[in-house]
């Protein structure tokens, strides 16, 4: 059997929309479920839309993402060069076999001919009048001795179908006389990436051909060509469009009106590469049970292509922080504490405090990396509070009693011998024991005063701990004379 071998072929735009990640991520799933080789390409034939440094990001991406390719421009391999541009020469030669074999002719149609063409009602909407399909040899030869700039366009059946088979859409038929003679070679010498892409796929012995289903009406003439050079043609692996839903629930291709679009807008907003891999994974293919939660590795056990659906998927964001917060529970604290430090040190505004333990209080209940610095702000710096959110129904307490508790506590924290996690909580409890009063009646004014804010990651002996002994009865004084105390 042949070793499987995808590859990405990226035309370098500068911007890595989550579907180009989702085509990447199935061509390296489908290699690597079968011990294959993935391939990154570089399709640059189309100079005028060259963006500078666009490569950087897709090699950056796909190195963020975790997906190693095994052959491309930066890693070399036996298939190179990986760069459309720096195989120019190799796809003219191509060409003029299928004109000789009678698939391709030159077409020396001037600009001004085809711009005139689209102002006709028939070529409106573009397409080629095929005027220079059935030239005499005689005038070729005059044009071509006149040194006339031409394009190599490919010469479609006038009648007849085509038919091919899609792993994920069937078999699919088109009538041949809907296929436009589309150009091969330009007036520049550099191929389309029409006819590049099926060279290159041929040449780099690509056994599975994955992209978006915008390609599939394109893949007959696709299909012609390998035919005309008598190459085995790829397994088609086309997929499914991704939506998106808008607030009134719309669904349309998946835009910049829907929210980020692209994977370094969403890693900016928070969001894990793991996390995002692993909800991308899931549009268009899932496993054949229920399991959501996925490593790549795991990923690259159970992948196959016969359960990628046609269907749409719809991208829907809260599903993506669902599962970012699972994946950053599944982490252990130390890891969780390594991506959250920089968000950490933002909210800490200069403070220096344990970042470790701060991680700890934060890691069950964040689901998005950018909620950290407003969770833990209180830290940094104790916020403008209102007395008034010392009471509180579910703890008990009111305006006579708080003063009291915060009083109570301070005196016990003060008296500690040592400031841990454990004395602090067992000084609390016992308090309230002694007090006979509820927990929540000591810890609520306690939590109040330390933090500021009613909503905090940790309770009263995680914030005090994490602040320490002197802010912390800092804190608590300045509650005091709040309460009037
Ligand atoms: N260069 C094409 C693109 O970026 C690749 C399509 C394909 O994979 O064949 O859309």
């Amino acid at each position: 059997m042949k070793k499987v071998r995808t590859r990405y072929a990226p035309s370098p735009t500068g911007f890595m929309h989550v579907g180009n990640l989702r085509t990447a991520l199935y061509e390296y799933l489908i290699a690597k479920s079968q011990g294959g080789d993935f391939v990154l390409r570089i399709e640059d034939t189309d100079q005028e839309r060259y963006v500078e440094g666009a490569v950087d990001v897709i090699y950056r991406t796909l190195k963020t993402a975790g997906l190693k390719h095994d052959e491309g421009p930066d890693v070399g391999g036996d298939y190179g060069p990986y760069v459309q541009s720096e195989r120019k020469d190799m796809y003219r030669p191509f060409a003029e076999k299928l004109i000789e074999s009678g698939h391709a002719y030159r077409c020396f149609c001037t600009k001004e001919r085809l711009e005139a063409l689209k102002e006709t009602e028939e070529y409106a909407n573009g397409g080629y009048d095929r005027h220079c399909r059935d030239l005499p040899k005689e005038e070729i030869d005059r044009l071509l001795a006149e040194g006339t700039p031409y394009v190599i366009r490919q010469k479609m059946p006038l009648t007849g179908t085509t038919t091919f088979t899609d792993a994920v859409f069937g078999e699919i038929t088109a009538p041949n006389e809907e296929l436009q003679d589309q150009i091969l070679i330009k007036t520049d010498g550099y191929p389309t990436y029409n006819f590049a892409n099926v060279i290159d796929d041929h040449l780099m012995a690509i056994t599975h051909v994955v992209r978006g289903n915008e390609y599939l009406s394109s893949t007959p003439k696709y299909d012609l060509l390998y035919e005309a050079f008598g190459w085995e043609i790829p397994t088609y692996v086309h997929l499914p469009l991704i939506m998106g839903k808008d607030a009134e629930g719309n669904v349309s291709k998946l835009s910049k009106r829907h929210g980020s679009t692209g994977f370094d807008d969403l890693v900016n907003e928070g969001y894990l590469p793991e996390a995002i891999i692993n909800y991308i994974a899931l549009l268009g293919w899932c496993p054949d049970d229920n399991t959501e939660m996925f490593t790549l590795s795991e990923l690259e056990k159970r992948f196959s292509v016969d359960r990628i659906s046609k269907s749409p998927a719809v991208f829907d964001y809260a599903k993506l922080e669902w599962f970012n917060g699972e994946h950053i529970k599944a982490m252990t604290v130390e890891q969780f504490e390594q991506i959250a430090r920089p968000y950490i040190l933002q909210g800490l505004g200069g403070k220096k405090l344990d970042t470790l333990k701060i991680a700890a209080i934060l890691q069950q209940r964040t689901t998005k990396l950018t909620q950290i610095p407003e969770a833990i702000d209180f830290f940094g710096e104790l916020p403008e509070y209102d007395a008034e959110m010392f009471i509180n129904k579910k703890s008990k307490t009111n305006a006579e009693n708080a003063p009291v508790m915060l009083k109570a506590a301070f005196d016990e924290l003060k008296a500690l011998p040592e400031w841990t996690n454990e004395a602090i909580h067992d000084a609390l409890i016992n308090l309230a024991v002694k007090l006979e009063v509820k927990n929540g009646t000591v810890m609520w004014p306690a939590r109040i005063a330390a933090a500021g804010k009613k909503v905090t990651p940790g309770g009263a002996v995680e914030i005090l701990e994490i602040l320490g002994r002197d802010e912390s009865l800092s804190r608590l004084e300045k509650g005091l004379e709040k309460l009037g105390r």
